[in-house]
């Protein structure tokens, strides 16, 4: 049978969990709710972001924290290198491997004052993703994700410049990348065999966005260098002010997304869940990644 119908599907993909740290104690308990439940499907593991100029330091490491304490889920570390000195920023490491942390995904970031200025370092710090990838692992022997994109960086000046960045974060001990999300599988798989044909074997992980907001993605995806194909705008057309159909419309376009990867070979899949649980969750039953009968059972009850 296709690869996507065969009865151990289940068992061979693999997923992660990405969430952001809540601003606020009703959005906290809403992420907790979300945890719980994607907990069931026994991800490989999940991160947390890390948001600008380490604003969000504390926030980061106190959800990492509660997810070390009150789940089984491995948490991995999001870091950035925005406005820290590299001591700062290897201090901040040391602490979440105090904190039981193993994981991590390195990014350079974006500066403070907004997605699209140019990009300057701290004097004293690193300087993009490889600098801190090899940070990292200086410090320990830590499984280190960076990011890869499939459309390129929007401030690469072509793709061999950007893969020679993702080559260098791989030559200094990145074991995975995560790509920025994107739509077109066609582009993404273009893009992996570039990759392999520059020499880099590492598993470049899909990053799916199931569409909670089609306007906000629209928004958004123009400044990280994701394109929006018209055909998903024409989806969306019209459901503004329907958000039940939206919802919809949202797990057909990510199901078709994940199921086609499926097709293409892929068995590891990382989500941008935005903090919810709905739409990862049916696409993860949908690929075969349920809950264990007493886990389902407990969850509805
Ligand atoms: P790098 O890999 O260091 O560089 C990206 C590209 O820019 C390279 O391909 C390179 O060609 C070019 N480049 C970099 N430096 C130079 C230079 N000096 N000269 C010329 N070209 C250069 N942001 C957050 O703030 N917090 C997060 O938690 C976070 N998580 C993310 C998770 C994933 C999976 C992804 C894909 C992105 C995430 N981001 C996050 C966004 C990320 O910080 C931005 O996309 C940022 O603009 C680039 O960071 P990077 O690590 O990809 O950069």
């Amino acid at each position: 049978p296709r690869l996507s119908r065969r009865a151990d599907l289940g068992e061979r993909i693999k997923v992660s969990f990405e969430f952001f740290p809540p601003k606020s104690d009703e959005m906290e308990s809403r992420l907790w709710e979300t945890i719980t439940r994607l907990e069931t499907v026994s991800p490989h593991y999940v991160s947390v972001t890390y948001g600008a100029g380490g604003s969000t330091r504390e926030r980061t490491a106190r959800t990492v924290g509660r997810i070390l304490a009150q789940s089984s889920l491995k948490p991995a570390a999001h870091m950035t290198c925005v406005d820290a000195t590299r001591d700062e920023v290897d201090a901040v490491v040391r602490e979440f491997a105090e904190m039981g942390v193993t994981r991590f995904v390195a990014l350079r970031g974006d500066p403070v004052s907004g997605v699209g200025e140019a990009y300057r370092p701290h004097p004293q710090g690193y300087s993009n993703g490889a600098e801190l990838v090899a940070a990292i692992r200086r410090i320990g022997d830590f499984d280190v994700s960076v990011s890869a994109y499939p459309e390129k960086h929007p401030e690469s000046a072509d793709f061999a410049t950007d893969i020679d960045m993702l080559k260098r974060k791989v030559d200094n001990g990145a074991t995975r990348a995560i790509t920025q999300f994107f739509f077109d599988n066609d582009l993404y798989e273009r893009y992996v065999e570039r990759v392999r044909r520059a020499g880099i074997y590492i598993p470049i992980v899909p990053g799916i966005l199931p569409i909670h907001n089609f306007g906000a993605v629209a928004n958004f995806s123009a400044r990280c260098g994701a394109h929006v194909p018209a055909w998903i705008a024409e989806r969306f057309a019209g459901l503004e002010r329907d958000p039940q159909t939206h919802a919809l419309v949202a797990s057909a376009i990510a199901a078709e997304q994940v199921l086609d990867l499926v097709e293409r070979g892929i068995e590891e899949f990382h989500f941008y869940t935005m903090n919810r649980a709905d739409l990862a969750f049916a696409i993860c039953h949908l690929i075969g990644i349920r809950p264990a009968p007493e886990a389902s059972a407990a969850a509805a009850a």
